[in-house]
């Protein structure tokens, strides 16, 4: 079944003390859901140990109260009473045969420390560097602290091995957190033991591994997590310090795994970088260590991972975005079932959970973060309620999942779609500068489908209502989608505005469908501030336009801060020239001409152009639905049972929300619900009213 030349990548491979199963690795991955969702978390990083990784990782563990990062909804291991959700964790983990990981963290100064109060710490005196340029800095520690967290750390890594993981990582990476902080020159400019020379700012470092390694005794494996460059920041660490460092400590701990800058570097868009866009930065430091060596690279395609490991560059393949696409990504190339893998996008909706604090979700994986809220799988599902027949009405990513996932579940099932192309949105946003690799949604939609003899797919075949009656199917969902709109409604202004006839105005769909401007001056407005906006500003750039974008934010698609594009955005659309009028509102044209207006005063100016781009809001495209609601009376003599609207016909949104309701709308056929129930379980806090208040003598003097 398996090609043996993968058979090298399910070797079994040693880790300090333990020995994990294959290569696979789920590195440290942010979920949004931490200490708040402890069962929502066990199972989800259970469904991945059943999926065949040989090691699963938490995200970043909070080691202590000064050290917190609120409101971003983490681990934490402060003390006793966060154990039994991490053991939740660790047992279910190992129930399925893999080996379970936490990332121990001390955040310093990345965190404000909203929730303990307390000062955040960090080699020095500096404004703290978290997202929201909170007004709050962290305070340079003295020794007597630095003893103090070396305290911690052991204690935590104590309560990590006491609580069953098997292996424990020192962070000091991504710029996220204190250790980091004092290895590299732009944060750690102290002058005592643990500052100055390189040795001395591995310091900390150092004695932290010496001291889980202590505390562990070989009862589980320390990993290093370390970022092997600062990509030119002022006087960032360099690809050359890192060498040294891993060189001087190559065989202290019992695992390295490496990252790249910041999260928003080693977790870049596949709109700004390639699968494996760290090689070059990687590539040498396995030669320094004996030890195992895992890193990252939105790794999807098995040749890039089996050549990773041939030609030396990693021991593990590490994964987080990978795994949550497909978290039976090692299952199925162990058993040859390669044309099932579901590859990551490269979208970061996973990473907007985390932003956003809300339970980690995925474009191409619906039911990630949804395995115990919902009882979702991401192979596996329920078998049909009856046997009956289901047509579905539009092939974009809500119609695709809802026929593929209805199809699973054994019903049969007609996709129908208007157009000669399937994948809706998809198909043509996939074909924007830098989108390309979104095609994987239809893609691996399709595939799926065409196994399922039980799912025809008819293309050019637009439904109307009296054909859905004449058809005979028991359940019908309408996934007809959206069209932009070309009034200049949206968030700003709540109707339509003033558009003169003489200005051409371009919708979205316009420019997907081919149509371009005519005349080089485009004014685009965008209200939508997701990627949409800056994307045909830089689709327009690239065909000749000049391009000026009137936005009422602050910056340009300001949403991808979720998703860790904000900075390469700016930094494109900039470097594109496109003149950018930020703060600004589009308030009408006249002629050739259009008018906009400063957000906070009001104050105008115009700007003549050749044409206008309007990125705003979207309108369902709900007419077939009103036509078959109208018509209800004739359901049940057409054997009809139920209308369902879904994804963007439903209510316009991310691809993920539209395949998410797609796959909601087959788990839930033929379940009846009440609108007034919780459609899935979620945890409250542990009340404590009645738990003892802290004893003065036991807080420490930072709180
Ligand atoms: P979503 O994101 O919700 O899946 P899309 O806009 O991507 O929505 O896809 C909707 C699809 O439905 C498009 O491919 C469109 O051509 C198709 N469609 C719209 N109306 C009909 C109809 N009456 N019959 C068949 N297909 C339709
Ligand atoms: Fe990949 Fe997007 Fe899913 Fe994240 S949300 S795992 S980037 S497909």
């Amino acid at each position: 079944m398996r090609d043996p030349r993968f058979d090298v990548m399910f070797e079994q491979v040693k880790i300090g003390p333990k020995v994990a199963r294959n290569r696979f690795f789920q590195v440290p991955q942010c979920s949004g859901m931490g200490y708040r969702d402890p069962s929502a978390h066990a199972e989800m990083r259970a469904v991945k140990a059943e999926g065949g990784w040989a090691v699963v990782c938490t995200e970043q563990a909070e080691i202590h109260h000064s050290s917190e990062i609120t409101p971003f909804i983490e681990q934490r291991i402060w003390d006793n009473i966060d154990l039994p959700a991490l053991e939740l964790t660790t047992s279910r983990v190992h129930e399925h045969g893999a080996l379970a990981a936490i990332e121990l963290c001390y955040n310093g100064m990345n965190g404000p420390n909203f929730f303990s109060r307390v000062a955040p710490m960090g080699p020095i005196h500096l404004p703290v560097a978290s997202f929201n340029y909170d007004p709050v800095q962290a305070r340079s520690m003295t020794l007597s602290d630095i003893a103090d967290l070396r305290r911690w750390h052991r204690r935590a890594v104590r309560r990590s091995v006491d609580v069953g993981f098997d292996i424990i990582y020192v962070y000091a990476g991504h710029a996220l957190g204190g250790i980091h902080h004092f290895l590299s020159p732009r944060y750690n400019q102290r002058t005592d033991a643990y500052g100055g020379s390189p040795e001395n700012r591995m310091r900390l470092l150092r004695e932290l591994i010496e001291d889980a390694l202590d505390e562990a005794g070989g009862r589980a494996a320390i990993g290093c997590r370390i970022s092997v460059t600062e990509l030119g920041v002022a006087d960032g660490l360099t690809r050359e310090d890192i060498s040294d460092m891993v060189g001087s400590m190559a065989e202290l701990p019992d695992l390295w795994d490496f990252v790249m800058g910041s999260w928003a570097d080693d977790s870049i868009t596949s709109r700004f970088g390639p699968e494996g866009h760290e090689e070059k930065y990687v590539r040498g430091l396995k030669q320094l260590t004996s030890k195992p060596v895992v890193g990252v690279g939105r790794f999807t395609s098995p040749e890039t991972m089996l050549r990773m490991v041939k030609e030396g560059l990693l021991d593990f393949i590490g994964a987080a975005r990978p795994s949550i696409a497909d978290p039976f990504l090692p299952s199925k190339i162990s058993e040859g079932r390669m044309d099932e893998i579901r590859e990551c996008i490269g979208c970061n909706i996973c990473v907007s959970g985390d932003f956003t604090m809300s339970p980690i979700r995925c474009t191409q994986n619906p039911s990630m973060g949804e395995e115990w809220r919902r009882g979702w799988h991401p192979e596996r599902m329920r078998h049909r309620h009856a046997d009956e027949r289901v047509l579905v009405v539009g092939a974009g990513p809500a119609g695709l999942e809802a026929a593929m996932s209805t199809g699973r579940r054994g019903y049969e099932v007609v996709l129908v779609e208007a157009t000669r192309n399937l994948g809706g949105r998809v198909a043509t946003e996939a074909r924007l500068p830098g989108l390309g690799a979104w095609i994987r949604v239809v893609d691996y939609r399709l595939g799926q489908i065409e196994r399922l003899a039980n799912v025809d797919v008819y293309r050019e075949s637009e439904m109307t209502a009296d054909q859905v009656l004449a058809y005979g199917f028991h359940h019908v969902a309408i996934a007809t989608g959206a069209r932009w709109r070309a009034d200049g409604a949206g968030r700003w202004h709540t109707r339509g505005i003033p558009l003169s006839a003489d200005l051409p105005i371009f919708t979205p769909d316009d420019i997907l469908e081919g149509r371009r401007p005519e005349g080089g001056r485009v004014v685009l407005f965008d209200d939508d501030h997701y990627y949409m906006g800056g994307v045909i500003a830089e689709l327009l750039v690239g065909v000749g336009c000049s391009v000026t974008l009137v936005t009422p934010s602050p910056t340009v698609s300001a949403w991808t801060v979720n998703t860790l594009e904000l900075d390469r955005v700016q930094h494109r659309v900039r470097s594109l020239g496109v003149d950018l009028r930020l703060s600004q509102t589009l308030l009408r044209t006249e002629g050739r001409t259009a008018i906009i207006a400063c957000r906070h005063t009001g104050a105008e100016s115009s700007i003549d152009a050749d044409a206008l781009v309007l990125v705003t809001a979207r309108l369902p495209r709900e007419d077939l639905a009103l036509a078959l609601r109208n018509r209800s009376q004739e359901w049940a003599d057409a054997g009809l049972h139920s209308v369902t609207v879904v994804g963007d016909a439903l209510a316009p949104s991310t691809i993920a929300a539209a395949v998410w309701d797609g796959r909601r709308y087959a788990e839930d056929l033929g379940v009846r619900r009440d609108g007034d129930d919780t459609p899935f379980r979620r945890e409250v806090v542990l009340i404590g009213h009645d738990a003892a208040p802290p004893q003065q003598s036991e807080v420490s003097r930072g709180g």
